[in-house]
């Protein structure tokens, strides 16, 4: 137990109404959650506070080498109006397999969930009920130590913000166009590839304004040794149906283990379809295409929960995936996540966690 302070705003904000465009990541709530690490003592102070700027030296160590690390989740609410957020124990497990990496300290999992209900809970009203809406959930943590050497840091914050988020998709699930990036890496095994953190978005900079210059909207990412087997999306897993299988890249220390890839995974092998995590090459998806086998890719990701690829470039070619349509399987995949999360089906596996 973490046994919270709370101190309410004195100044509330105004809070978007039914049908305000929010788009993503632009407008915050009045609170946030804060916590302190200090070497010998361990997490301490948790608390949720008015949302505010943050005072650090300007030699803190998260300026300088980028030990930092980030969740995104998100909370809903059902018909019913009750509070939801979906599998958070998977978010705080994959925290401390970032924080291992990164030498930050581990956050207790149960401390983990429990700071997240609380700050939910506290900005409920903030949480929007249009269609394909959410209030997305960032946790995050920095190295405070004000240090120019390299070296872990000894003191640390933990902070979770929160932003009402505009449903993804304005009319529909819309494929979108990767670009298979051949020439720059995202990582390699042994980096930190599988981690949550800073680091690896500032290293996908130049390839995506890259793509979006050429008109596609993301980036698919290749092996850093070969460039040559399939890794992942932007901050997205991705799927194929290759003549009637679902394919998707292993989990091999470089690609993000994501919430939505596990959840995709487990529906389709309880509807009976064969699901197979392994390497995938470029060549192969060429032939697969060619041979008419390629019959629908999807990225999976918190945010958008299935994103359909229409389209896909490697160098010269350019595929046409599904005659640029969303495909059955993704449409079906989109409707019982999404069922599921706002309790419109039934839940067998577990996953809604109601905040009381
Ligand atoms: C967050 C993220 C994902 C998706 O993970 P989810 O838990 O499904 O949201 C995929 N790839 C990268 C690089 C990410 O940062």
């Amino acid at each position: 137990m973490l046994n919270i302070k709370i101190e309410k705003t004195t100044a509330p904000k105004r809070i978007p109404q039914k049908g305000e465009p929010l788009g993503f990541g632009k407008i915050f709530t009045d609170h946030m959650f804060m916590m302190n690490y200090t070497e010998g003592q361990g997490w301490h102070d948790a608390r949720i506070v008015p949302y505010q700027n943050l005072s650090l030296d300007p030699s803190a160590m998260v300026f300088h080498y980028g030990q930092e690390m980030f969740e995104g989740m998100k909370a809903y609410k059902t018909d019913d109006g009750k509070t939801c957020l979906f599998r958070p124990d998977m978010n705080a497990k994959r925290t401390n397999g970032t924080n291992k990496r990164l030498c930050i300290p581990e956050v207790p999992e149960e401390d983990f969930v429990e700071a997240v209900k609380a700050i939910v809970k506290v900005d409920e009203a903030w949480i929007p009920t249009d269609p394909g809406t959410s209030l997305y959930i960032r946790p995050f943590i920095i190295a405070t130590d004000a240090f120019l050497g390299v070296a872990p840091s000894k003191t640390y914050l933990f902070i979770i913000i929160l932003s009402p988020s505009g449903a993804y998709y304005a009319s529909g699930l819309a494929p979108v166009g990767i670009w298979i990036e051949d020439e720059f890496v995202r990582a390699v095994r042994g980096g930190m590839g599988f981690t949550k953190t800073g680091g690896n978005y500032a290293c996908s900079l130049a390839a995506q304004v890259k793509a979006h210059d050429a008109g596609y909207s993301q980036v698919l990412w290749l092996d850093g040794v070969e460039r040559k087997y399939i890794e992942e999306v932007g901050a997205m897993n991705i799927f194929f149906k290759i003549d009637g299988k679902v394919v998707t890249p292993m989990l091999n220390g470089s690609i993000l283990p994501g919430v939505t890839r596990d959840s995709v995974i487990n529906l389709c092998k309880s509807w009976g379809m064969e699901v197979e995590e392994r390497k995938i090459s470029v060549d192969e998806l060429l032939e697969a295409q060619k041979a008419g086998k390629l019959e629908e890719i999807w990225g999976t990701g918190t945010a958008a929960v299935i994103s359909p690829v229409g389209k896909l470039r490697y160098k010269d070619d350019v595929m046409l995936i599904n005659g640029g349509e969303i495909g059955e399987l993704s449409q079906k995949i989109y409707d019982t996540v999404t069922g599921i999360q706002l309790g419109k089906i039934a839940d067998p596996f577990g996953w809604r966690v109601v905040i009381d």
